[in-house]
Parts: C-alpha cells; structure tokens; sequence
C-alpha cells in the first residue's frame, strides 16, 4: 500500500514517511489517563491528537489497533516512586473503594471523549487486569540481570540498563546529567541508584491495592504497565507509540528501557508527542486556580470562563493549532474559534442549497490535493483548515452570484467537505445534532399520544405491536399513570 504520510518521529527528531511494519495492519499504542480525577484539557488533547492520526491513517486504508490504556493502579503522587497511589489517596478522601474511584472517573472520561466525537479506540487496557503480565516481565528483567530484588520491592537497574544500551535516547536526557542534576540518595533508599525505578512495589500494610507476587504482595511500578500491554497487543515490534510530551520522561524512557532489556531491542518505529496546553499564558495546574475540567468548560462553570463553550469548539480549537506547536486557551482565542466553527459549518449548510449553474470556476481537484498535502505534511491541521476556509470562501461567493459551480463540482465539493470535516476532523455539526434529538422527542410525543389513544379504545392489540415495534427501534416505554415516558435502551 502506498501513502505519502510523513509524521515526525520524535525518537530521530525528523519527520520521516511512514511505512508501517506489516501493512495495511497498523498497530498504534496511546499512554492514556490515570482514572483519579475529571476529565480536563489535558487530556483533550492527546484524545483529539491521536483520533485525528486514526481517523486519517483509516481514511487511507490502513487497519488500524488503537490500544489506549486506563491507569487504574501504580500511579503514585508526584510520578515518583514514594508517596500514596493517586487512586487510593482519591478513595481514602472520598471513602469510597479504590475501583469505585476508578469506575467513576472511567466514566466521565469515556462521557467527555464522547462529547469530544474522539472514535473508541479498538482496545481499552487497564493496568490492574495485566498484573500477571507485568509480574512476567519483571521475572525477565531479573533473569537478565537487569532488575534486583530489595525488601520485597524490585528496581530497575538503570546502570546496568546504561552498559549495553543507552537510556534517555527519547528525552537527550543523558545518564551524566541525570547523575549530576538527582539527589543524592541518603542511604535510606532501597535504590541502588536514584535514577533506578520501582517494577514492583512490597505495599505497606495499610495500602489497598495489592497483589500476590514471587517478591511480596504488593504493585506494579507505574511504568511497567505499557510495556506489558502494548507488547501483548500489538506485539515486541509496532508502529506508532503516542502521548503527551509530558510523558517523554521519565515515563516513557523508563518503557523504553524496560521493553528494550527484555526484548533486546526498542519495540517502537515511530513516537509521536503532542504538546502540552496553557491556560491565559501560564501552565495548567491546581495550584494556580486555572485547572479546568471538559465538564467545567462545556457548562461554563469556572471563575476563568466568561461563558459556556462547546465541545465542538474546543475541538476545532485544538484542530486549529498544530499537534506539536503549544495550545493557549483564553476566552478571547475560544470565542474566535467558535466562530470560525460556526463560519464552516454554515458553509455546508450553503453548500447544500446552493443551485448548479453550467460552469464552475474552482479547481475542486486542486483543492483536494492541497487538503491530503496538508495532511501528509506531518497532520497538519492548521493548513488543512486554512484550504478549507478557501472552500467556505468559495461557496458564499457562489451563494452571493460572484461565481459559479456546476452539478459535478457541487457533488465533489459536498464530497470534499464531508469528507475532510466530518469523516477526518472529526468535527460534527452541533446545531444538527441538538436539531435530532428535538424533532426525535416530538415524534415520540405523537407516538405516545396513538398509542394512548389505542389503550383507551382498549385495542390492546395496536398499543401492544407500537411498545414491542419500538423496543425493536431501541426505545423503551415506560408507562405512567396517565401517558408514559421513553428512553433508549442500553443495547
Ligand atoms: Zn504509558
């Protein structure tokens, strides 16, 4: 299969073709979201990033697994290997049990990537059901001499990592620097060196989340999680490994160290980083008040928002920047974005009133072309827009009588559109959507209203065949004292 998709592959710092490992398969692996807390712009964006590049290596007719994982244990306060896990901190304060904690925020997550329009990716891992998968690891690692085992914990051994391969390959981080720029270890650690990291940890006695294992019962090391589960599905050799920037290091140094001690070599082709968000110039953080949750940014309910956004803005938003390039969000640069989105989606709605006349005037072709460029420019969405807004120009010229576009063009040219903002972007139109559920409740209103009807004629053989024709369409009745109320079944 041929493409002309160049991304650039953060390990060699180049933007390279992309030429999968065993095409059409391609196998993608995304870090994903440790389950302790709201959705927030943080993960909107590698959610949108990465559905972008499935969406278009689909598009162009490649089979691909997108495996993303749910961090669901292992994942201690400051990244660091000390300190409470995040999830089980979160269970404590809200006295609840740590996989309650997890469901939860599992569910706002897969809610909020709903509203995003970011397609499921074709697997869902969550760490805490790889725990055997990860203990093989481990007994690898320790077997090739580069993990030890101290007081029911085992580390990895980064200086013997460092004296057949070489860590930091990801991050130009280098041991030297590593060394002069860590604390000094006090003789307290059980690590025999500070950049050493935890594969398996014994748990305290008052710690939740545990497992039997050779060592201790106890958990896996946060990092250890991808390796096992990206290797288990996509195999010791893949494609694409994604996330954000911030998980270059150590996170994803530390994979990179793990897979390639036991398997002898690095798994991954290509490692494609989106970059981070700001909020108004500074960095998104608690301790600065402008943490902003989807949920807080889709009901406007936050002291930094004049307003509600939705969540088609924020993603045409984030489109609107390239992956790589840094995100401001303000409400000045949201408020732009919305109508830019709004400018484009009115556009289709011009494009499908528009009246053919025998001539065209736009190269749809050319137009076309200049869209897929873009794109293989290393996603590129920011240009593809650009090319878009070319066409939005194009059709209200045509709307107002200062061009012209024939019966051909305008069937391209829907094509076109639907194509690269629907199929591709992801983008949907909003105002479509809010317009189907209304008209969905009106009909059921009548709907209801026959049926009614029936009963109090006692025809229970036509109030029986709208109840069972409905649970066929999916809509369950539920019968009140007078009338009754729908909802859409589970399935
Ligand atoms: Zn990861």
């Amino acid at each position: 299969m041929q493409n002309s998709l160049f991304i650039y592959n953060s390990l060699t710092k180049k933007k390279e073709q992309f030429i999968p490992l065993h095409p059409p398969m391609v196998g993608l692996y995304v870090c994903g979201p440790t389950v302790y807390s709201d959705a927030h712009l943080g993960h909107a964006r590698p959610a949108i990033t990465f559905d972008l590049l499935f969406r278009y290596l689909t598009h162009i007719g490649y089979r691909v697994r997108y495996v993303r994982n749910i961090t669901d244990v292992g994942h201690l306060e400051n990244d660091s290997d000390d300190g409470e896990d995040k999830i089980e901190k979160k269970a404590r304060l809200e006295h609840i049990e740590p996989m309650e904690v997890v469901q939860k925020y599992m569910n706002t997550f897969y809610r909020n990537m709903n509203q995003l329009n970011t397609l499921h990716p074709s697997i869902e891992p969550r760490a805490s059901g790889h725990i055997i998968e990860q203990q093989e690891l481990i007994k690898v690692l320790l077997e090739k001499g580069y993990a030890y085992l101290v007081n029911g914990s085992v580390y990895f051994d980064m200086l013997a990592y460092n004296e057949n391969y070489k860590y930091g390959i990801l991050s130009g981080r280098v041991l030297d620097e590593l060394q002069s720029n860590t604390r000094i270890l006090d003789g307290q650690d059980e690590k025999k060196s500070p950049f050493d990291f935890a594969l398996w940890k014994k748990a305290a006695p008052e710690h939740i989340m545990r497992w039997p294992s050779p060592w201790s019962e106890g958990f896996p090391g946060w990092h250890l999680e991808c390796s096992a589960m990206s290797t288990k599905y996509l195999g010791e050799e893949f494609d694409i490994h994604g996330g954000g920037m911030d998980l270059q290091f150590p996170h994803h140094e530390c994979e990179i160290a793990q897979s390639t001690a036991v398997l002898g070599k690095e798994p991954v082709k290509y490692w494609i980083h989106n970059n981070m968000i700001t909020i108004n110039g500074q960095k998104m953080a608690r301790s600065l008040g402008n943490f902003i949750t989807l949920d807080q940014l889709f009901s406007g309910n936050h002291p930094v928002l004049t307003r509600v956004y939705s969540p088609m803005t924020i993603r045409f938003f984030i489109l609107q920047a390239h992956y790589r390039s840094t995100v401001d969000f303000s409400n000045e640069a949201l408020q732009a974005a919305d109508k830019g989105f709004q400018k484009l989606m009115k556009s289709f709605d011009t494009l499908n009133r528009i009246k053919p006349s025998s001539e065209s005037s736009l190269d749809i072709e050319g137009l076309r072309k200049k869209c897929y460029e873009a794109l293989d420019d290393d996603l590129n969405s920011p240009i593809l827009l650009s090319h878009l807004f070319d066409g939005v120009k194009f059709i209200n010229s045509v709307a107002d009588g200062s061009e012209k576009i024939n019966a051909d063009g305008l069937l391209s040219l829907r094509e076109l559109f639907s194509t690269f903002i629907f199929e591709i972007l992801g983008l949907k139109d909003e105002k479509t959507a809010a317009g189907d559920e209304k008209l969905t409740d009106d009909l059921m209103k009548i709907i209801i209203g026959m049926r009614q009807a029936a009963k109090n004629n006692k025809d229970w053989q036509a109030s029986d065949m709208i109840r069972n024709e409905l649970k066929n369409a999916g809509i369950v009745l539920k019968d009140l004292k007078d009338g009754a109320e729908w909802e859409r079944s589970e399935n």
